[in-house]
């Protein structure tokens, strides 16, 4: 029996997993969410929340989500919009001299759409298309179990993908769906709608708009426009067999991801609309992506062994 650890670093949370791998699959043996810490020691303070959850069960090897640009070769984080303490540095590698153990970084889009595709929602497919709508928005183009990560690893930052009007973007750009659907942007969107003072959340505006309230309604509905207009473009860029919507926006269908079909359905012209089907594996696909990161960190192992792990518990 291994044991392995998924870590899913967010900007505002982070998740970690512990699996034992079983001949049956990965099995689920704890795992815990706490609130990212935020500053140069973060790393620090993250491996003691590690070992907390740990304890005894010492993991062979770890896989971390980076939100950001990561260079695989040398694991450092080029840029990170959402945790930007780590531009320039090996986390992974920090990490492992802490913890013991070896450990891999890997973006969070791709970590969270190899499980997807793996172990998830995409089961059996070849060709796929995940889109995680968080705090931060990653795509990922899996293609037979493996990631399309782009000559320099950057590709599917499809949040940053800007239609060239609207706000700025963190990013510099203006009209980035990110600035427009990001987790943190709807709260502040509804927040300057109404002449609140700031800190809405995207659960927030969720709750008013069911609640009735015009405000909240006008602007998931500018939202999922947006978010409707980013999925014909994955149509007409990649023509994928499927799209799969996951992340914590995506947990309330029927006010984003619902609207946003309809609405790119009405649109296409050209475009061959795949099945745009719910993530299967809600918030822990990053974690579990991580765990798969792990694996391979571990034992090294290639996408066709990977194509046979099940998940259970
Ligand atoms: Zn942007």
């Amino acid at each position: 029996m291994t044991a392995l650890l998924g870590i899913d670093y967010g900007g505002t949370h982070t998740k970690v997993l512990l699996a034992h791998e079983r001949p049956s699959g990965l099995e689920r043996v704890s795992a815990e969410i706490f609130r990212t810490p935020r500053s140069e020691t973060a790393l620090s303070e993250l491996a003691g929340l590690v070992r907390g959850l740990v304890r005894s069960d010492r993991p062979s090897a770890f896989g971390m989500t980076v939100a950001g640009i990561l260079d695989d070769a040398s694991q450092t984080v080029v840029t990170s919009t959402n945790t930007p303490w780590l531009n320039g540095r090996a986390p992974a590698r920090e990490l492992a001299a802490q913890l013991g153990a070896p450990g891999v970084a890997v973006h969070d889009g791709a970590a969270a759409a190899t499980a997807e595709a793996i172990m998830g929602a995409g089961r059996g497919r070849d060709d796929i298309f995940v889109l995680a709508l968080g705090t931060g928005i990653a795509g990922a183009h899996v293609i037979n179990g493996s990631v399309r990560r782009g000559a320099h690893g950057a590709a599917g930052e499809i949040g940053h993908v800007a239609f060239g009007t609207g706000r700025r973007c963190s990013c510099g750009q203006y009209g980035c769906l990110e600035s427009e659907i990001g987790g943190t942007r709807l709260g502040a969107r509804w927040d300057e709608e109404r002449g609140a003072p700031p800190g809405s959340t995207a659960r927030d505006v969720v709750d008013a708009a069911r609640a009735g309230d015009a405000a909240a309604v006008r602007v998931l509905d500018a939202a999922t426009s947006a978010l409707a207009q980013s999925l014909l473009g994955v149509v007409a860029l990649i023509d994928p067999g499927a799209i799969v919507i996951g992340g914590g926006l995506a947990r309330s269908p029927k006010w984003i991801v619902e609207p946003a079909v309809a609405k790119a359905t009405e649109r296409a012209t050209f475009h061959r609309l795949p099945p745009i089907m719910a993530a299967e594996l809600g918030v822990w696909a990053g974690a579990w992506g991580a765990v798969l990161a792990a694996r391979a960190a571990a034992g090294g192992t290639n996408a066709s062994v990977l194509g046979q792990i099940r998940r259970v518990g």
